[in-house]
């Protein structure tokens, strides 16, 4: 089994809006409001790929799927993930770890925290237990506490193939 040799950090935020899907880690999540952007605004998929790309030592997902592109409008980022994962085994890299910390006052998102973690283990075919998805508020302060975006962090850890 690989190794781990490099780590990434990644971060993104995308504001609430009436009239978006709310999709967190590819998990569709009954709420009034939805996260706003080019593609499906799917923040944990963003932080993980920017995460990928910075262990990897690749440039930001910005950089790699401009949201001036037209083929990236509205995309399920579930595509973007596996691009990336493309990326990163070109680099001759796979993923070992991911540990993800989503910040959101609401809605609380227990009840799919175990089935975000079971697809992105799928997806980035990790061992058992290498995917952690956590959840936690802004005790209301800011932005984030008002409810009017969710924000995530992800660690990535690579290993090479
Ligand atoms: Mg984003």
């Amino acid at each position: 089994m690989a190794v781990l040799e490099r780590i990434g950090l990644g971060y993104d935020l995308h504001r609430l809006e009436a009239g978006r899907r709310l999709v967190l880690a590819g998990v569709q999540i009954p709420y009034p409001l939805g996260l706003a952007g080019h593609s499906d605004a799917d923040v944990v998929i963003h932080a993980l790929i920017d995460a990928m790309f910075g262990a990897a030592g690749l440039d930001d997902i910005g950089q790699a799927f401009p949201d001036t592109d037209p083929a990236y409008k509205d995309i399920d980022s579930k595509v973007l993930l596996q691009h990336a994962l493309e990326k990163i085994a070109a680099r001759g890299f796979v993923v070992l770890q991911a540990d993800v910390t989503i910040i959101v006052e609401k809605p609380r998102l227990s009840q799919y925290k175990q089935t975000m973690r079971q697809q992105l283990r799928d997806w980035l075919n990790t061992p058992e237990d290498a995917v952690t998805v956590k959840a936690k508020t802004n005790e209301g302060l800011g932005y984030l506490g008002a409810g009017q975006a969710i924000a995530c962090l992800a660690v990535v850890g690579l290993g090479r193939t």
